[in-house]
């Protein structure tokens, strides 16, 4: 919704009334005038059913959470994998005796995929990195003890 006087897009409007007119304002615009209370709602649709206000509440906190975790997940640095990550995922997939598919299936992936990945053309998504290293018990990422 657009604020009538500065054009700000908000959630919620107040209706205010300023030099006789009654405007649709943001919380920041409707200082400059009188906020014209809402008509009171007839009881026939007061009864419609609504959530709890807790409820709702609670509910944009768990929203809010979840969208911080993952803005800090996008915002982290990719890591940085051992130089012959591919190869340690081919080599762990044949030591369990796993085919392509086996390993594309249980990360539910095409082949093609798992193929790059072990050629070493396709770089997976962090959380696709943590998967396969729980999956082959390997670890794909640099770290100073795996320097030789
Ligand atoms: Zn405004």
């Amino acid at each position: 919704m657009l604020c009538e006087m500065c054009g700000k897009d908000v959630e919620g409007l107040n209706r205010v009334e300023i030099e006789g007119s009654v405007l649709s304002l943001c919380a920041e615009c409707s200082r400059f005038g009188k906020i014209v209370v809402p008509a009171p709602v007839p009881p026939s649709e007061r009864r419609a059913p609504s959530l709890p206000a807790g409820t709702i509440d609670a509910r944009l906190g768990q929203r809010t959470q979840r969208m911080t975790e993952r803005d800090l997940f996008r915002e982290l640095p990719e890591m940085e994998l051992a130089e012959d990550w591919s190869k340690r995922v081919r080599l762990a997939r044949e030591k369990l005796a796993w085919s392509p598919e086996d390993l594309a299936k249980k990360l539910n992936e095409k082949k093609s995929v798992v193929l790059k990945i072990e050629a070493g053309s396709f770089r997976p998504p962090d959380g696709q990195i943590r998967k396969i290293e729980q999956m082959l018990k390997i670890r794909l990422r640099a770290s100073p003890s795996d320097a030789t």
